[in-house]
């Protein structure tokens, strides 16, 4: 069957905290046989199974899918299956959208446009350039 393995990683984006997150929710979501088992570490997940039982990807990417879906935190994380390797996490645009914004080192406004947070400094009653 081409659809099967005997192990499965879950990568989790270097992210320990939805790492652990879904793994909690495996724990009591996947409805797994008893050969099969999770064992988490760090920011990897792996779904394992002794004696050559067969690990169902399909049911593995359904239980990370309705984890997203139930997480408000997570839901724009993206899935992606390459062989036995699952990777989630949020698109790496997010992240750098986050990264990009300016901020007010008076009150901590927080905008992505340069002009913008000059407009509001001036609220401030002083203008810094730069
Ligand atoms: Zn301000």
């Amino acid at each position: 069957m081409a659809d099967s393995a005997t192990s499965l990683t879950i990568s989790c984006s270097t992210d320990p905290d939805l790492a652990e997150a879904l793994y909690d929710y495996l724990q009591l979501n996947l409805h797994v046989n008893h050969e099969t088992y999770i064992v988490l570490e760090t920011d990897e997940i792996f779904v394992r199974s002794s004696h050559n039982a067969i690990v169902d990807k399909n049911s593995v990417i359904d239980a990370i899918r309705s984890f997203t879906k139930s997480k408000h935190e997570y839901q724009n994380c993206q899935i992606m299956q390459f062989d036995d390797i699952i990777t989630v996490g949020v698109p790496a645009k997010a992240g750098q959208l986050m990264e990009n914004l300016l901020t007010c080192d008076m009150c901590n406004y927080l905008t992505p446009y340069q002009e913008q947070l000059w407009l509001h400094r001036m609220t401030h009653g002083n203008v810094m350039i730069g």
